[in-house]
């Protein structure tokens, strides 16, 4: 390779140094995923200049033919690999391969940064890319010249501190990569032709640009032509599935939960392919956070992370979707308005919901597993959209009073076991699920026999804004006032004789007491002498936390009732003062303390409390 000037020397990023030293030194058993990461790249590079070529054809006028050419010697030690794809301009070179870019290597980095040192599996879970290489390599070669420029530029490091840059030949366009082997035993093996075939096999079957191997007696294609996503829905194996699954989601762990592959012809023809990740992508609630489809138009690779193709609430799908009515030059902003990608999102959205509701009804327990990864996203569903709600609620699962926190319940099963008296759906909102578990507010209903759904996410405040009913039952919030409890005739009489004889105790607490709306009689408490409730329309204490969280904290409370248990002794003693004109003394302060204490809130002061309670006990 001719170079005709003196090489300028660079020097690494930090972290690319940093992610370098662990590659050089890692004993990572799965060294051959260098040649998945290179060969990914060959292709995108593939994708790109046939994606840039529809607008400038041009570009590959002098070239047509775009593919990926793997070559290798026993007697060297060497593989070079080289596609006909963008190729990279002199500043390219120094942006893509001498700094870190990508979130996934920043987020990989972290990751290692916070204790996982030696954690050399982390190197598969992310695709780490180019700098892979040098897990084999003890030096490597990028010749590259971009399309539609004359420039060639070689980029030679040993994957030390530097780099090496100097302007260079190349008779075409596109990158040719050449790696010199290490001399241990488990790099210079990567020197044969049988072991670079069977990689290829296994992890690049389905790319759609032809990889050649050529071999020593002839050119071999390593690659089927047919995307797979083009195949006929039986022909392919869950084996290929789990493959391709890996190669689109960069995801190398663990294989998804379920899947869908349609063709769909008619007024439009496409195929789509859709899987249900069994672990949630790391960066799901992340600004950076991506959308996991592919759009291709007539098997052309258009874009990555098409969010106009599946709404926000189903971003953790991964697949693929190929469009013969598109044009080829469709951008972002013609996505936005057009008619074919409402009909195509439409499609995935209820392929998408029939997946999971099948994996629902027909492998609960895989359906819990997904659900305790993703659900959280799904709920999102609720407030984003009213299309959907019928499927979405029948995908709803909770914890509750009947199944535990262990099981979850679906709203169908739910209400399968409502008493004949009950006419509400019942659920309690809470901050975690053991203040949840023991709060004063499920003692009616347990003594009853109703089922609570637990909700304490905080997303299940604004979920259940678009949840409103089910079933034709509404749902009840059983720490609000009106909450009915489908009371018997007597248990009403007990209720109105106790609020008139404990008339005198609410009004000396509610003298005390000022920050409260009132105090009123309850059915709803057996054990504990009183709880907190609210009035139907007011905020949550779930909400008002998460107000505060979000910088609200200045936002008006809505004032509490306070609900006192009739047949509790502190109760009964307390009306027998209230009754004589007696002070309550210390008592108020310390009941209202326990309220809140017991569903979750903080005191607004506790330093009174505990002076309060401290002086009861002595
Ligand atoms: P990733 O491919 O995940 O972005 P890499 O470290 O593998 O991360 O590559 C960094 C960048 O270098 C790529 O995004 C791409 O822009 C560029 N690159 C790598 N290989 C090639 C290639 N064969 N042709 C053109 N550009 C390439």
């Amino acid at each position: 390779m001719a170079t005709e000037k003196t090489p300028e020397k660079h020097e690494f990023q930090t972290e690319v140094r940093e992610l370098l030293q662990l590659m050089i030194h890692s004993l990572y058993s799965h060294k051959e995923i260098f040649l998945r990461e290179l060969v990914s790249n060959a292709a995108d590079a593939l994708d790109k200049v046939r994606f840039e070529a529809i607008s400038k054809p041009e570009l590959i006028s002098e070239n047509p033919e775009l593919r990926i050419d793997i070559k290798v010697s026993e007697e060297t030690k060497t593989i070079v690999i080289e596609d006909s794809g963008v190729g990279m301009t002199h500043q390219e070179l120094m942006d893509n391969l001498g700094t870190i870019a990508r979130s996934g290597t920043k987020a990989f980095m972290k990751n290692l940064g916070a204790g996982a040192k030696n954690d050399v599996n982390l190197i598969g879970q992310f695709g780490v890319g180019f700098y892979s290489v040098f897990m084999v390599a003890h030096k490597v070669e990028v010749l590259t010249r971009k399309a539609g420029s004359e420039e060639a530029w070689l980029w030679t490091s040993e994957g030390t501190g530097d780099y090496e840059l100097a302007s260079s030949e190349k008779a075409t366009r596109g990158t040719q990569i050449t790696i010199y082997l290490k001399d241990e035993d488990d790099c210079k093996e990567y020197a044969s032709e049988w072991k670079l075939r069977s990689i290829v096999q296994k992890y690049s079957e389905f790319i759609t640009h032809p990889i050649w191997l050529q071999g020593a007696k002839e050119p071999e294609r390593l690659n089927d032509k047919t995307a797979l996503w083009r195949r006929s829905a039986k022909e392919v194996t869950d084996e290929q599935h789990h493959e391709f699954y890996r190669q689109i989601a960069s995801e190398h762990q663990s294989d998804p939960i379920a899947w869908s592959h349609t063709h769909t012809e008619g007024t439009q023809e496409f195929w789509s392919l859709v899987y249900i990740p069994s672990k949630a992508p790391f960066n799901l609630f992340s600004a950076e956070r991506t959308h996991g489809l592919k759009l291709y138009v007539k098997r052309v690779f258009i874009m990555d992370d098409s969010k106009e193709l599946l709404p926000t609430w189903l971003r953790f799908v991964r697949g693929v979707v190929d469009s013969e009515d598109l044009p080829l030059n469709v951008s972002r902003e013609l996505l936005q308005n057009n008619k074919v990608i409402a009909n195509i999102k439409k499609h995935l959205v209820k392929k998408t919901l029939e997946t999971l509701q099948n994996l629902a009804d027909n492998k609960p327990e895989e359906y819990a597993k997904f659900w305790k990864e993703l659900g959280l996203v799904l709920k999102e569903g609720f407030y984003m959209n009213w299309e959907w709600l019928v499927e979405l609620k029948s995908l709803l699962r909770f914890n509750s009073t009947f199944v535990g926190t262990d099981q979850l319940t679906s709203l169908k099963d739910y209400v399968g076991r409502m008493k004949e008296n009950q006419k509400d759906i019942y659920y309690i909102t809470g901050e975690n699920l053991s203040a949840i578990q023991t709060s004063p507010h499920l003692e009616a209903f347990k003594a009853k026999g109703f089922e609570v759904l637990f909700m304490n996410d905080p997303v299940d405040e604004f979920m259940m804004n678009g949840l409103q009913d089910f079933d034709g039952k509404t749902f009840k919030d059983i720490t609000r006032g009106d909450v009915e409890l489908e009371k018997t005739e007597d248990e009403m009489k007990a209720e109105d004789q106790a609020t008139k004889d404990y008339a005198g105790l609410c009004k000396a607490l509610a003298a005390a007491l000022p920050e409260l709306d009132s105090v009123k009689v309850s059915s709803r408490l057996k054990d504990s002498p009183c709880c907190l409730t609210r009035k139907e329309d007011a905020m949550s204490s779930q909400m008002e936390r998460i107000m505060a969280q979000m910088g609200n904290a200045g936002a008006p409370k809505s004032k509490r009732i306070l609900e006192i248990n009739a047949d509790h002794p502190i109760c009964k003693n307390l009306q027998k003062k209230a009754d004589a004109g007696e002070s309550l003394g210390e008592w108020p302060t310390v009941l209202f303390g326990q309220s809140l204490l017991a569903e979750g809130s903080p005191l607004s002061n506790p330093g009174a409390y505990v002076a309060a309670v401290t002086k009861l006990l002595s």
